[in-house]
């Protein structure tokens, strides 16, 4: 690849399951990062005011895995159900969990007041589609009465444009805004229902709230729509909005997916690089996106390249899933209801220790590439993605 500035190559310390201690596989340990955790619910810190070492103490320690991967960005989907059906995620006949065994508004907040005591700092709302679910402007104002430093969410933007603005004033943070085709007849092809413009306009809406920046997440599918890669980054050019290439996983209710499916991350940076320089990003957070500004500084894209350049090392997201399961990871084959405690009246404590324990069950990685990977029983709607 000729002048990509930064581009780092393959990882040499790819995670697989199975690395980690005892397994003679290296496993990226998060650097020392400032954060909140005392016993109380205090609020935000000050920005690099938190003392690392008072972490480790008292009765609400950080979340650290058996890995070392601190935790601390909880994925709430509060709804299995959608208005659209994504070739890459739902199929038409999809039959969605009965209402009563949804958590109700109270049991998230619930969950989430105890996360945010157990050093959670950021919140996406998912889902699903997050908007078909009434009443998610009151929760989100609920969940932003807990003091999260980033209060998102992610949506498919058929709903968002009268939304916006009731969203941003609930506190609502930044949306992320799903587009998987800039073609109106190929978008409607992907996404079985809606329409582009729809989408676009709810984008100029999310800004002109205060939800920016309005990331757009693109799930590139070989052979269906990764030949509008460079319109998309010319898209990001243009209207300064990041765009953010998914690749394709194993997580689509069909069960269709095939390796022969995934754009490769890489491929994808190569060909915008090649039309329009690249300069590598460093990330401040624990994004999974390799970001990369255009090198004339006009806007940026990025990659999430679960299938081939797995970022399990430093992941630090746990899921709640819209019936009450605790999931430490997108793949993961096992879960922890804690609906079940909220129902039968377990307080914050149970809480925490499921939470805790859902940690520290964490694999090392996901293992797509690994013989014996099973894909998870729940779909991508089904988890929160
Ligand atoms: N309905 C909302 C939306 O579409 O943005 C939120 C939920 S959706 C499950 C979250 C993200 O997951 C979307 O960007 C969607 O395109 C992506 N997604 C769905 N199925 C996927 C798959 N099999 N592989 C990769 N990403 C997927
Ligand atoms: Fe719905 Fe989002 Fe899945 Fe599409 S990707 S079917 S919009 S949940």
């Amino acid at each position: 690849m000729s002048g990509l500035v930064g581009y780092p190559g393959p990882d040499p310390t790819l995670p697989a399951r199975g690395a980690g201690p005892g397994t003679g596989q290296p496993v990226r340990l998060l650097p020392t990062r400032a954060h909140h955790t005392s016993g109380h619910d205090t609020g935000p810190p000050a920005a690099g005011t938190a003392p690392a070492a008072s972490l480790r103490t008292g009765a609400w320690d950080p979340l650290v895995d058996a890995f070392g991967r601190l935790h601390d960005d909880l994925r709430i989907s509060v709804t299995d159900r959608c208005n659209l059906r994504c070739i890459h995620c739902m199929p038409e006949g999809v039959v969605f969990r009965p209402r009563p065994e949804l958590l109700q508004y109270e049991e998230i907040v619930r969950v989430a007041g105890v996360a945010r005591r157990l050093g959670v700092r950021s919140v996406r709302i998912t889902g699903g589609e997050p908007l078909v679910r009434r009443g998610v402007v009151d929760l989100v104002r609920r969940l932003a009465s807990l003091g999260f430093d980033d209060l998102s969410l992610t949506t498919n933007g058929t709903l968002l444009g009268p939304l916006a603005g009731p969203l941003a004033g609930a506190g609502l943070h930044r949306v992320n805004i799903s587009c998987d085709s800039l073609r109106p007849d190929r978008f409607a092809a992907i996404r079985r229902r809606g329409d582009l413009a729809t989408v676009l306009a709810a984008m100029d809406s999310a800004e002109a709230a205060g939800l920016g920046p309005v990331k757009v997440n693109v799930v590139l599918l070989a052979g269906i729509n990764d030949d509008e890669v460079e319109a998309f980054a010319a898209f990001a050019r243009r209207t300064g909005r990041p765009v953010r290439f998914i690749e394709f996983m194993p997580l689509d209710a069909p069960g269709d997916w095939s390796r022969s499916q995934v754009v490769p991350s890489a491929d994808v940076i190569e060909r915008i690089n090649r039309r329009w320089p690249l300069v590598a990003v460093a990330n401040s957070d624990q994004s999974p996106a390799e970001r990369y500004r255009f090198a004339d500084s006009q806007g940026e894209v990025g990659v999430i390249a679960s299938v081939t350049r797995p970022f399990c090392g430093t992941c630090n997201r746990l899921r709640l899933t819209a019936d009450g399961a605790l999931r430490n990871c997108l793949f993961a084959r096992s879960e922890r209801s804690v609906r079940d405690i909220l129902r039968d009246g377990g307080d914050d404590e149970a809480i925490a220790s499921a939470v805790r324990a859902a940690v520290m069950a964490k694999a090392a990685g996901h293992g797509i590439d690994e013989p014996g990977f099973l894909r998870p029983q729940r779909s991508m709607s089904m988890i929160g993605g």
